[in-house]
């Protein structure tokens, strides 16, 4: 049956592709991509030959249709974004919902995501984890966000660009408090990966002491808020009032 295949493509490491998806991208009519420079780079580095189609958050809708007309037509089609797997902060949720909607099946063929490799590297997802992906660009709002999440017992995932990766951890610290670790994962898969997990507090200085640091792509994995003492808002201020006056 035709069927729409969400393929994952590497983060960076074109190692990372999967014999299955290379041969579902092989198979298929065509691909759909979110960039479809970017993307024939991959299919010339995989030896494959198939068409590909734009499917970006600005056409999403109209090559949804495109898609849907060439199920009709009996063809398989895949869809990639430019890094890691379609449909997780990337065009491609829409064109999913609307192929489901017109009856055609949607595989997954999963393989490199971010959010979770990071997660795998950061030994805070024990006791399960939100995927947070881009918080709003300016600080008040990127605020009152992290608020929300303050008290999540969940590791936090975050996308961040790198010109905004200095000042989300001064709010990331100022909002969960400079006790709280966070797993900070840059160029992961490619040649400069790195990774570290330290104290919020820390995030800051360790960013700053070498400008390597802030270059790339991020990953931010917050660890989930302590289990609550069951003390209440006044008693937990009164308490740590006291502790503070112990010698
Ligand atoms: N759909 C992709 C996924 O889930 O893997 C993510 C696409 S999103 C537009 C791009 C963001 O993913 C980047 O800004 C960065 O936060 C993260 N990212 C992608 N590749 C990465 C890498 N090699 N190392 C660290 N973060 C990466």
């Amino acid at each position: 049956t035709p069927s729409l295949y969400v393929v994952a493509t590497p983060l960076g490491n074109l190692h990372d592709i999967s014999p299955r998806a290379v041969a579902v991208l092989g198979a298929v009519a065509a691909i759909a991509a979110e960039d479809t420079r970017h993307s024939q780079r991959l299919l010339d580095a995989c030896g494959l030959r198939t068409r590909l189609m734009a499917l970006h958050e600005h056409n999403e809708q109209a090559a949804a249709g495109q898609v849907i007309r060439l199920l009709e037509e009996g063809d398989s089609v895949a869809l990639i974004s430019d890094a890691g797997t379609p449909a997780v902060s990337d065009p491609g949720a829409r064109a999913v919902a609307r192929v489901r909607e017109a009856g055609f099946p949607v595989i997954a063929v999963p393989g490199p995501c971010a959010a979770v490799a990071a997660l795998s590297i950061s030994g805070f997802g024990e006791h399960g984890f939100r995927f947070v992906g881009f918080l709003p660009p300016k600080s008040a709002a990127r605020r009152a966000a992290l608020d929300a999440l303050r008290d999540d017992a969940d590791a936090l995932i975050f996308y961040e660009a790198p010109h905004r990766i200095a000042e989300c951890v001064v709010d990331l610290a100022a909002v969960f408090g400079p006790q709280r670790r966070v797993l900070i994962a840059r160029e992961l898969t490619k040649l400069h990966e790195q990774s570290v997990v330290l104290a919020l507090g820390e995030a800051p200085g360790w960013l700053d002491a070498d400008p390597n640091r802030l270059r790339g792509e991020f990953v931010l994995v917050v660890e989930g808020a302590p289990p609550a003492s069951g003390l209440g808002a006044e008693a937990e201020r009164v308490l740590a009032l006291l502790l503070a006056e112990l010698p």
